[in-house]
């Protein structure tokens, strides 16, 4: 298995990821349902933890080592996502990071939005010179719509990774995006780029992915072949 990569076993409503360690081993995590028919609370003891795992990730089976112990003793925890709004008590009190915005991991921008609003907050104690009501005010009002952007791209992440990486139309729809990307490199970045790479806030990756998706959806519609896009075939797509 290919030691610098992330690895999905996307299954529609449940997947196993294996992210890479250092000493060229994997910390596998398994996204699960916590009820209902195929579920942690219907795969529990060995014979149906190995049912479940020679079904559904076969070639994984002989790579975890001991994996009926781990599934049965490493914790389970919980995913969520917080949605508030003001995050600040007058010039009292402020939330900040997790406490605020807490995220599902599938975009690995917690700790990132978390950083974020410290340089957030950081200017605006610059700009408003002690006047806490007015830093605080202002942190909410224009940073709130920030954390529930990252909460809800983490959430659709989820879904991508989950539902879709194996999914023809979703390939095909990801070639084009890096070809767009290629060609138009200060107007065209995909979503993901605009996370990870650049200092966009969410709030505005998140208006512009939704352009970008549609102008993907209406370039596949015209174009059945690829090999066809080009700076001309596609320029009139982009605003
Ligand atoms: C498994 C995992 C993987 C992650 N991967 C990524 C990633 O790849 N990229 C990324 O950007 N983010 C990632 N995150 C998210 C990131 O860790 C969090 O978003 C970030 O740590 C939030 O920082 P925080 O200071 O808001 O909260 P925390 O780091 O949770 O800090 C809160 C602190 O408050 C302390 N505390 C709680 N209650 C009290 C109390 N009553 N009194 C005193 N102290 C208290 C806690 O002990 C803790 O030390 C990951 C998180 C997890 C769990």
């Amino acid at each position: 298995m290919e030691t610098n990569a992330l690895h999905i076993w996307p299954r529609g409503q449940f997947m196993l990821i294996a992210l890479p360690n250092m000493d060229r081993s994997f910390t596998c995590t398994l996204f699960f349902p916590m009820e209902g028919p195929t579920s942690f609370a219907t795969v529990r003891t060995e014979v149906e933890i190995f049912r479940f795992f020679e079904e559904q990730f076969p070639d994984a089976v002989p790579l975890i080592l001991d994996l009926v112990q781990d599934f049965q003793t490493n914790p389970t925890g919980k995913l969520g996502s917080v949605y508030c709004s003001p995050w600040h008590v007058e010039d009292k009190a402020v939330l900040l990071g997790d406490a605020a915005h807490a995220v599902v991991p599938f975009f690995g921008q917690g700790m990132n939005a978390s950083f974020q609003d410290c340089s957030v907050l950081n200017q605006l104690i610059k700009e408003y010179d002690n006047d806490w009501g007015k830093i605080l005010s202002e942190f909410s009002r224009t940073h709130v719509q920030n954390g529930h952007a990252i909460a809800d791209m983490a959430l659709e992440n989820y879904l991508e990774m989950r539902d879709h990486v194996n999914d023809p139309s979703y390939i095909k729809r990801r070639e084009l995006e890096l070809k767009m990307e290629h060609i138009f490199p200060d107007k065209f970045i995909p979503r993901y780029s605009m996370v990870s790479f650049h200092r966009i806030p969410y709030a505005e990756v998140y208006k512009r992915g939704e352009m970008q998706f549609e102008a993907l959806d209406t370039i596949l519609n015209v174009f059945d072949d690829l090999s066809e896009i080009n700076e001309e075939t596609v320029r009139k797509y982009i605003t």
